[in-house]
């Protein structure tokens, strides 16, 4: 097929938009290894999560058979506000890279949450409705999960309280405006307003912060408020469960002009954006059907599959959290306060840890100066400024082109474009005044936190 016959944008109809979605982990052999108790190291029960998470919700954490689950109605008319969503042919980034590789991004920054978080925040939302909830709490870092979850919270008429990492809270305050618009609570964290957080601020007077304290103050909240549930936005399967919309419909173009991927690239912060672009190809990989090579990019800041360890650790600093099983940093580890972007979580989705276990998929990481080159070659060429995590994986589709121009061959590249990064600009400031570093951890460092795993 010729490449004009590919046009610039593949939308598909409304009515193509997937009526379910896609639980990879029905087609894995071996299975992510189950939630444990922190306190007996037993499997976590419906019932014991009961307290945390609303009850639907849990059936489709712990639910590792069943292929496909219905999107409700009302999901899906959220979802047509914004989507689907189109996947983008690169044609002036390959002509700019002088590349034979046909480069194609699935575009998920086109709502005002500002990336792919929306697709489970109002699924989220919608099942704590349903269950007659009065609120949600949550963490937010770079502040896309917690405007997503505003957004949702607000189309329902459900309370939201967000914790939000106190850097961010300093450095976005824009961001911590469109929270308030959208009617959500935000109090920076640590904080004095909750037990666990009290107690960090304490022990680290003066510290700015980390997902993981932020999510125990986050949980504290909601299981000591009646008619509350926690609610997260990344690493849960539940998470990569609904984000399987962003992979069904990236599918359903593709076939729609016989394009086969050869490659699919993704960010990876929690694993949510990248587990739900590769979920059906993955599964028909598992299948045996397809082979594809899938690649997660990472911060060099913050490299959970290329350095840690696959083991079971806490998901919260307060350690208030069910153990997963995933690739970890140590839940101690705290990455370096320069980093730009959502992607400095410890962990990782315990389904994508299993299949990158099991070698079904590879990893790269890259330090952040070379992302945000890739950043502001892709923002001049294609238009859209990209968001600095949704640049993890523009630079490796650029170097992964690249290759294709030394080689020759015409691969298909695709890879998801999570978010804009509008909210973001004292890192792009940071970058084009020549003073972002690029700092890295040293073995020393991980060592470190790892040595605080828990001991099994
Ligand atoms: C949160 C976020 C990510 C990283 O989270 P994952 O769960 O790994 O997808 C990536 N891009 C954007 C724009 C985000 O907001």
């Amino acid at each position: 097929m010729k490449n004009t016959e590919i046009p610039y944008k593949i939308y598909l109809e409304e009515n193509e938009m997937p009526e379910c979605w896609y639980n990879v982990r029905a087609d894995m052999k071996n299975k992510p290894a189950p939630l444990l108790n922190p306190g007996t190291h037993e499997p976590m029960k419906a019932e014991e999560l009961a307290g945390v998470f609303c009850d639907e919700l849990i059936q489709q954490e712990l639910d590792n058979s069943t292929p496909y689950f219905r999107i409700p109605n009302d999901i899906r008319a959220f979802y047509k506000m914004y989507r689907p969503s189109p996947l983008v042919r690169a044609y002036c980034l390959e002509e700019k890279l002088g590349t034979p590789a046909h480069i194609y991004y699935k575009f998920e920054g086109n709502n005002t949450s500002g990336s792919h978080k929306l697709n489970s925040a109002i699924a989220q939302a919608y099942y704590a409705k349903k269950q007659g909830l009065k609120g949600v709490t949550t963490e937010t870092g770079a502040g896309q999960w917690g405007t997503a979850l505003s957004m949702a919270c607000a189309y329902l008429g459900l309370d939201c309280k967000v914790y939000m990492v106190k850097v961010s809270y300093e450095q976005k305050p824009f961001r911590r405006e469109v929270m308030r618009t959208y009617g959500a609570s935000v109090v920076p964290s640590p904080s004095e307003t909750t037990n666990i957080g009290r107690k960090i601020l304490a022990e680290h007077p003066g510290t700015t912060g980390s997902l993981g304290c932020a999510i125990s103050e986050a949980v504290e909240v909601a299981t000591s408020t009646p008619g509350y549930r926690y609610v997260l936005g990344s690493v849960l399967n539940q998470v990569l469960l609904h984000q399987s919309v962003i992979g069904l419909e990236t599918k359903a173009a593709l076939d729609k002009y016989g394009i086969k991927a050869d490659m699919i690239i993704g960010c990876a912060g929690g694993g949510s954006n990248l587990g739900g672009l590769v979920a059906p190809f993955m599964g028909q990989k598992l299948r045996g059907e397809a082979d594809y090579d899938i690649v997660a990019v990472e911060p060099a800041s913050c490299p959970s599959f290329t350095r840690g360890k696959y083991a079971y650790d806490f998901c919260d600093t307060g350690m208030v959290c069910p153990l997963a099983k995933m690739y970890t940093l140590g839940s101690d580890f705290i990455p370096a306060p320069n980093h730009a972007g959502g992607l400095r979580y410890h962990g990782m989705s315990p389904v994508l840890s299993q299949l990158y276990d099991d070698g079904l998929m590879r990893a790269v990481s890259v330090p952040q100066t070379e992302v945000f080159e890739a950043a502001e070659l892709f923002a001049r060429v294609e238009g859209i400024l990209p968001a600095p995590e949704s640049s993890h994986a523009i630079k490796v589709a650029i170097d992964e082109a690249m290759k294709c121009r030394e080689s020759g061959e015409a691969k298909n590249i695709v890879f998801g474009l999570t978010g804009t990064g509008y909210f973001d600009l004292v890192a792009y400031q940071q970058f084009n005044d020549g003073t972002m570093s690029d700092y890295i951890p040293t073995d020393a460092d991980i060592e470190r936190s790892l040595s605080m795993l828990p001991k099994m």
